[in-house]
């Protein structure tokens, strides 16, 4: 089975810290899913650099349309093969609301589909 990682953009607003939460429920329920660390794509850290491009297929999940997860998978020269943004997909005004929960088990539930659809091909 193919491996898929996905990259939440972890944005500290609700809509990144959505794709935090999806990202995580995601992994815990699909197999052969892995968590590419945002953050150290861009920063050009070796290792981190490494494990992201071990993967077969890639997710960005990001928060609002800057599309920083998308970007830091592009910073690294890792396609990227479905990417979401939730304040748009979802309709989610973009607040400071951390804690929010808005549409998270529909967010969860695409981001599956996403890593099937990735896994079939
Ligand atoms: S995509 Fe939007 S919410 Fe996510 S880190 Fe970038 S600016 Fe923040």
């Amino acid at each position: 089975m193919k491996e898929i990682g996905i990259l939440p953009c972890s944005g500290a607003c609700n809509v990144g810290m959505l794709s935090n939460k999806a990202v995580v429920n995601t992994l815990e329920e699909k197999e052969n899913t892995g968590f590419v660390c945002a953050l150290g794509l861009p920063l050009g850290i070796e290792g981190i650099i490494k494990n992201g491009k071990s993967s077969d297929g890639y997710i960005a999940l990001n928060g609002c349309k800057v599309k920083c997860a998308s970007k830091a998978l592009k910073s690294a020269d890792i396609p990227v093969d479905e990417e979401i943004v939730i304040s748009e997909k979802y309709g989610i005004e973009k607040n400071s609301d951390l804690r929010s929960e808005e549409k998270l088990d529909k967010i969860i539930n695409d981001v599956k589909k996403l890593v099937d659809e990735l896994q079939k091909d």
